[in-house]
């Protein structure tokens, strides 16, 4: 049972980066496993 929407997005399993455990926000569809600092870029 959902009490409310806000319960429901609360119950949602938050990213963690697999490098230091931090939670990543979500801000890209396709994310990584890891958050921006853990993340290398190197497409640049
Ligand atoms: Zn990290």
């Amino acid at each position: 049972m959902i009490n409310n929407i806000v319960d429901f997005f609360k119950n949602l399993p938050a990213k963690q980066c697999t490098k230091c455990g931090s939670y990543i926000e979500e801000q890209h569809e396709c994310y990584n496993h890891t958050c921006d600092e853990c993340t290398d870029i190197k497409d640049l």
